[in-house]
């Protein structure tokens, strides 16, 4: 669902809808106007949450200023929280119990678990605390007893710690902020930026790590666009089916 006209958020939800319908799911685009109020949205939501027909909900943010997205996420029941934003689901996740992740740092762990080396015993560095990014991916990873350290605007010398990871995230929001003088040879380099760009008056994405000079140290490494960005639909599709198989147990 979206509200408004952030033109980020309508090619997020177009694509998310789209890749639904692609593998069978009934995946619909609502899209509410920007001077909807938290009142009506609140209904909305409500409406959805009765509905059995629906096994997921999600909420595109950022929501107009008059809604205040918490009280949003707060509203959604947690068994369709497809996003995995809902408190219950994100207790869950740091309890290490069941629930419906967030779609990024699930996504971000099983490109990890793509390279097949063991996440078990490797220090893993998060760069950024956000609790849709950077909190959650230190949760899954420290699950997966990696040693974690997590790196925000107030660390010091954030480059001599980055230099010791042998799993390096990055979810800043500021473009090419890693740099290949900041990454461990032969290291996992896991980029979750998504920055725009004007690169000689056109419009680019670039990720939040200086992807060729990286690529030259990394063992490993995720581009942008096409590496977190697809893995991300890919985890709010397995979390649909999830919550739908479970809503039927
Ligand atoms: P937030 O702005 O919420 O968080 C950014 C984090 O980076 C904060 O913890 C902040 O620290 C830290 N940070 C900012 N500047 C510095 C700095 N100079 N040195 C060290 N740390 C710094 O961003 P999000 O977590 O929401 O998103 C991060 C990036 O990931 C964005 O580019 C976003 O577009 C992208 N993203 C991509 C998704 C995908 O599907 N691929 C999904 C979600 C996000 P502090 O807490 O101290 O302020």
């Amino acid at each position: 669902m979206r509200v408004g006209s952030d033109p980020a958020s309508e090619v997020y939800v177009r694509n998310k809808a789209k890749k639904a319908r692609e593998l069978g799911l009934e995946g619909t685009e609502l899209i509410h106007p920007e001077t909807m109020s938290e009142a009506e949205l609140l209904a909305e939501v409500e409406r959805l949450n009765r509905d059995d027909d629906v096994d997921g909900i999600l909420v595109q943010l950022p929501l107009p200023k008059q809604i205040d997205p918490m009280k949003v996420i707060d509203a959604i029941d947690p068994a369709k929280d497809v996003d995995g934003f809902h408190p219950i689901n994100v207790g869950m996740l740091h309890l290490g119990r069941p629930s419906l992740a967030p779609c990024t740092p699930a996504g971000v762990i099983r490109l990890i678990e793509s390279t097949g080396q063991p996440i078990e015993g490797k220090h893993a560095v998060v760069i950024g605390r956000s609790d849709i990014v950077g909190k959650p991916v230190a949760a899954l990873l420290l699950q997966r007893h990696a040693t974690v350290t997590i790196c925000h605007s107030r660390t010091r010398d954030l480059a001599a710690i980055a230099r010791e990871a042998d799993v390096l995230v990055a979810a800043i929001g500021k473009a090419r902020f890693v740099t290949a003088d900041m990454i461990k040879p032969s290291a996992i380099v896991i980029d979750v930026g998504i920055n725009r760009l004007i690169v000689d008056g056109a419009g680019k994405l670039a990720g939040d790590v200086d992807f060729n000079a990286a690529s030259e140290v990394a063992g490993w490494i995720t581009p942008v666009p096409g590496g977190v960005g697809p893995m991300t639909i890919a985890m709010l599709m397995k979390n649909t089916v999830t919550a739908a198989e479970r809503r039927r147990a």
